[in-house]
């Protein structure tokens, strides 16, 4: 017999999840009927938070066009490169992809780890005088698949940290492999996850002194969402934190192209970090793969588990394991990013980005508001002392028609702020300046 808690429970997902049924009349009748295996849910996706909140965000999107069809909605909210890939570099993959319809040319499956020359043009573009192998660049399709494998790696007994905010993937993979607790309303934290605050007034670096050991730390850095980027001295406190814990540190440098001064570009800059990190990055925000998909991971042959065992041999194994390896034209095109050519002119793109990230910082500034990140980052982190950061993504969705990214969703740590994107055309940017001026003077 079917419960009546049972029912209402079953009603309750499938009303979430098929929104479409409500207006049929016959939905109580139609989910009492439906064929039920005896799969029991995987309680570790029990656990995540279903409103995921970039859906959310979506949701509101469509609801406000619905709402005015005729206003021209500004998109600030998700990180999506909007620039055109240069020509130099698409050509390439046109060429690799035509290749393939020559017996020369083609080829079937690659190795798992990447292509030797991509590698090698990764060692050398972006670790070369840091000693980093080619041997130890792992090539995928881009780093989100990357936290999922690490994580797969480390497995469900590992204690896992993160920067407050933070980039949700570290979590929700965490949640998923079985490393947290149910996740607390009250706190807006998973339990068994140490959140380490991230605010103004500690420059966005966690206070390492009343941090507790964690067996993992995922550390973004130039971050996102906040902007922030970590000087040579915070990296190198964060280095010796987990040397003095035994702990590692799974490092994003997402969005190292951006630095333009004298931050480290990667962990391996400071001392020691090779027996302590493994480095994550992307070819998405350095060269607009959003939609191509390529990114790598470092794992330096140094880092040991505490019975010696070498990381990275775990990682080969479990790469060949997951994978077949990454699109072959992708790593053409990567190839061709790290030209001489195909490097400058990503830097004019990532300079225009940054231009945007600017003009944002200066309208903020300009209106008194605080306005964070922006200088190594393409994310403005706003400050709206006093209000919550879902009713000012509201009020500048409904009135300015411009939609931005609540930072309460990183963590509770953003409350109170909102992440403006700098991946936008020039004339969007100018448009929404007015609009937020019009708004907040
Ligand atoms: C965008 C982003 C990435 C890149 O993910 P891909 O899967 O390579 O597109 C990684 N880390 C952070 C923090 C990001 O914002």
């Amino acid at each position: 017999m079917v419960g009546a808690l049972d029912f209402l429970e079953r009603a309750r997902i499938l009303a979430r999840n098929l929104p479409e049924m409500q207006s049929n009349l016959n939905f109580p009748w139609l989910i009492y009927n439906a064929y039920k295996t005896m799969v029991r849910r995987n309680v570790n996706m029990e656990k995540l938070k279903d409103d995921y909140f970039l859906t959310n965000i979506s949701r509101r999107q469509s609801a406000h066009l619905q709402k005015f069809p005729d206003t021209k909605l500004i998109n600030l909210g998700i990180g999506d490169t909007t620039m055109p890939i240069p020509k130099s570099i698409t050509s390439s993959m046109v060429e690799r992809a035509d290749a393939l319809s020559t017996i020369e040319g083609y080829s079937g499956y690659g190795p798992e780890q990447g292509e030797k020359a991509l590698k090698d043009a990764i060692a050398n573009t972006f670790y070369g005088d840091l000693g980093i192998k080619s041997s130890e660049v792992f090539i995928s399709d881009g780093s989100q698949t990357d936290i999922s494998r690490l994580q797969l790696l480390l497995g469900s007994s590992v204690s896992i940290a993160v920067q407050d905010p933070s980039y949700p993937a570290y979590v929700d993979t965490g949640v998923v492999v079985g490393q947290t607790n149910v996740f607390q309303e009250s706190e807006g934290k998973y339990g068994n996850i140490e959140y380490m605050k991230c605010f103004a007034d500690n420059d966005f670096f966690p206070d390492l002194s009343t941090a507790s050991r964690t067996d993992i730390i995922f550390f973004c850095s130039p971050n996102n969402p906040t902007g922030s980027t970590a000087t040579r001295e915070q990296l190198a406190q964060l280095v010796e934190f987990s040397r003095k814990n035994g702990s590692i540190i799974v490092y994003d440098a997402a969005y190292a192209a951006y630095i333009s001064d004298d931050c480290p570009r990667s962990i391996f800059e400071i001392p020691g970090a090779k027996e302590v990190a493994i480095e994550i990055s992307s070819f998405s925000k350095f060269a607009g793969f959003t939609g191509v998909r390529l990114g790598w991971t470092v794992v330096p042959s140094e880092l040991l588990y505490s019975n010696g065992f070498p990381v990275i041999k775990d990682f080969d194994r479990l790469v060949c394991t997951c994978s077949n390896g990454t699109s072959n034209i992708s790593q053409a095109g990567g190839l061709a990013c790290l030209s001489p050519e195909g490097l400058k002119s990503i830097q004019t793109i990532i300079d225009f980005y940054k231009e945007n990230a600017r003009l944002i910082i200066e309208i903020f500034t300009s209106l008194g508001f605080k306005a964070y990140g922006g200088k190594n980052a393409p994310y403005v982190w706003v400050h709206f002392p006093g209000k919550r950061s879902w009713d000012v993504f509201t009020e500048i969705l409904e009135k300015a028609h411009i939609v931005t990214i609540p930072g309460s969703g990183f963590g509770p740590c953003g409350q109170g702020y909102i992440r403006f994107s700098s991946f936008a055309r020039r004339e969007d940017i100018i448009e929404a300046s007015w609009r937020l001026k019009n708004l907040y003077s």
